[in-house]
């Protein structure tokens, strides 16, 4: 086994400002975007609207786990879907519903309209990105592909257009170590980008000979092992649920890694009543509703030894919120709109491959995929 990582000179640096120590800004642009919450009086006719906006367009509401808890509800109130990347992927390319509201992140929506085309695909705001997006510049990752040719070039969805389309495999976290272990038995080399923690976790787990770039996510990144062990210390039977995302230090501890629909499965099926869940905050409105009677406490991001007090929570999807969604359903100004998700068709078409593959890989390996996942729960029983 050989699990390599780039060497220091070669390291691609990130392209977004972190919180200094004397509490500078972090990511900043996006929370300045972050809607004000809404009172209960205000929330209740402009969900009424955004309904009659959806059946009139005929549009469809998917939103990620990490989104606000009252997006969550209306898309399910209203015929839409709450999952997991993977999961809205194949939700919104196999829905009658000729316009796809997205609320998540950019490669999000770029993904649905890859998949589809001649649909028309809306966000809330645009500018809703991701750190690993943002620190996987595809000139840059094209040139590093470049000097690797003997490799499968394996990517997590959280990348643009531009660097799914220069990929053999896309991956998210439900599915990667399914789809490397299988690379791995092939006896196929692998480079994998932008996540510096889950390509490590994938390799440590298959064995697989795997080149990492070096991203991470803002949120993730910021879990801290030692107050995770004070935490624990607090609460002895609580089980500990870590996203891959999260540093080894911390996914050590863990009695689940697995993607945002694993843990939310491990809550709701799993034994145990107390969960330490390390990831966003967003998820426990999803978990809190499955599996009302159990205790969820929030993973440390915060202490001695934390750069970035981040609540665990991203920027950019706090950037959803139903004002933007009545916007981006409501604009009807001449030119196009700026709520609409444009891909290149020459360039949508070339990136489809890979995510043709991991749907495809996902659809008729349910037995590989299950076995994958038994691999991410320590201690847990079938999560
Ligand atoms: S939580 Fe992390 S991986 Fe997910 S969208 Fe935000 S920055 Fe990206």
């Amino acid at each position: 086994m050989e699990t390599t990582i780039l060497p220091n000179e070669q390291k691609i640096a990130f392209d977004f400002p972190r919180q200094d120590a004397l509490g500078g800004v972090c990511t900043a642009s996006a929370w300045a975007k972050v809607p004000e919450p809404l009172a209960a009086a205000a929330r209740e006719p402009l969900v009424n609207e955004i309904k009659a906006l959806l059946k009139a367009r005929n549009a469809v509401l998917v939103a990620h786990y990490y989104v606000d808890g009252a997006l969550q509800d209306l898309a399910w109130q209203t015929g839409g879907f709450v999952a997991d990347s993977l999961e809205m992927a194949r939700f919104g390319k196999n829905h009658a519903a000729q316009t796809l509201v997205v609320a998540g992140v950019r490669f999000m929506g770029e993904t649905a309209k890859i998949l589809s085309p001649e649909k028309t695909v809306l966000m809330p705001d645009l500018d809703a990105t991701c750190s690993l997006d943002l620190g996987c510049p595809a000139d840059d990752f094209a040139r590093f592909c470049d000097a690797h040719p003997d490799r499968q070039v394996v990517v997590y969805a959280n990348t643009s257009a531009a660097v799914k389309a220069r990929a053999d495999w896309m991956v998210t976290s439900s599915c990667a170590l399914a789809i490397v272990h299988e690379l791995h038995q092939q006896g196929q080399k692998i480079l994998f980008a932008p996540d510096r923690h889950l390509g490590r976790y994938i390799a440590d787990q298959t064995g697989a000979d795997m080149l990492l770039w070096e991203g991470h996510c803002v949120v993730h990144d910021e879990f801290k092992a030692a107050e995770l062990v004070t935490l624990k210390a607090k609460h002895p039977k609580a089980k500990i649920l870590v996203h891959p995302e999260s540093p080894a230090s911390v996914t050590e501890l863990a009695d689940v890694v697995g993607s945002t629909s694993a843990m939310i499965k491990a809550v709701v099926d799993g034994p145990g009543d107390e969960f330490i869940v390390a990831t966003d905050q967003g998820i426990l409105h999803r978990m809190r509703q499955l599996a009302p009677g159990k205790k969820l406490i929030e993973a440390p991001t915060a202490g001695n030894s934390a750069t970035c007090k981040s609540c665990a929570h991203c920027p950019w999807m706090a950037m959803n919120g139903l004002v933007g969604v009545k916007a981006c359903l409501s604009f009807d100004r001449p030119g196009p709109s700026p709520f609409e998700v444009q891909v290149d068709p020459a360039l949508g078409l070339k990136a489809k491959h890979c995510i043709d593959r991991m749907l495809d890989f996902t659809a008729h390996n349910p037995d590989k995929l299950a076995r994958a996942q038994h691999g991410f729960v320590k201690n847990i029983g079938a999560a």
